[in-house]
């Protein structure tokens, strides 16, 4: 199943530019936002395997993020070996690093971002994950039955907020408004061909800046929902944007970072493509 968040509702796809609207076609039971069917997710999908409904165009102008109010919004750094080494830091072992994208910072699959003024934004093509269950220390192996689906996303990043001293800003570095865009619909697992390893690449201004594949990640989606999972309570609706391949602009030489009038896109095989413009 594809889902979409099509001007502020919830919209089961039927093809990649109609679908029908959530709340009509379960008159009521489930909807119309697309945050609170999370919550009730195991009952949701079975409903939506037999639904049917009027058909809806999906404008691209009216996608709107996944998550719009998760409870908890997370990203995860150093998990592809190529970004740890062009980043120089140390490579984790038993938990991957986390860090808050706080939620103000959540932004549809195609908005205009303003950077930040006098900043060094960064991008970062990242797999997003939206759990679909409550997980508290959930046992090695089992993480894919706490996640609802899939999605693209962008961890922008100011890394003269991220990285200032004495102590890294990770949460706010990367929680400006519209840093953290994703979309442009929610992808089941059951949709993808290999739903460990897909191809993922960012394109600047049409050029390549990173490509690589999400079978690459030091801890895989499984493993980053388990090793949550011990320490925090995930939530239905829950967001983690799950870490970006190499290729990232500051630790290029000489820096390379967005400029206004540019456009970022990125890609995940079996998912879609999002876009951002910068002022
Ligand atoms: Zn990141």
């Amino acid at each position: 199943m594809r889902l979409a968040n099509h001007d502020g509702r919830a919209v089961i796809l039927t093809d990649d530019t109609t679908g029908f609207d959530v709340a009509t076609a379960s008159e009521g039971r489930f909807g119309p936002g697309i945050q609170g069917i999370y919550d009730d997710w195991d009952a949701f999908t079975a409903w939506a395997a037999g639904a049917s409904g009027d058909s809806v165009s999906i404008e691209e102008a009216k996608l709107g993020p996944l998550t719009p109010r998760p409870f908890q919004s997370f990203g995860v750094g150093l998990n592809y070996a190529d970004h740890v080494a062009e980043s120089g830091m140390g490579t984790p072992d038993a938990l991957p690093p986390v860090f808050p994208k706080f939620q103000s910072s959540i932004a549809g699959p195609y908005e205009t971002v303003e950077l930040v003024p006098g900043g060094k934004t960064d991008w970062e093509a990242e797999l997003v994950i939206v759990v679909g269950r409550k997980a508290h220390k959930i046992a090695e192996g089992t993480g894919w039955d706490y996640v609802a689906g899939l999605t693209v996303g962008q961890d922008l990043s100011e890394r003269v907020t991220q990285l200032q001293p004495p102590s890294p800003q990770f949460g706010l570095g990367k929680s400006f408004p519209g840093y953290s865009p994703q979309g442009p619909w929610l992808v089941t697992p059951d949709e993808l061909p290999n739903r460990d390893d897909l191809v993922i690449t960012g394109e600047l201004d049409g050029e390549v800046v990173q490509s690589g594949h999400t079978g690459q990640m030091i801890f895989d989606v499984p493993s980053i929902i388990e090793k949550l999972s011990q320490i925090v309570v995930l939530q239905p609706g829950d967001v983690i944007y799950s870490g970006t391949p190499s290729g990232v602009g500051f630790t290029r030489e000489p820096e390379w970072l967005i400029q206004p009038g540019q456009t970022l896109t990125t890609t995940i095989e079996g998912i879609g493509t999002i876009r951002q413009t910068f002022v």
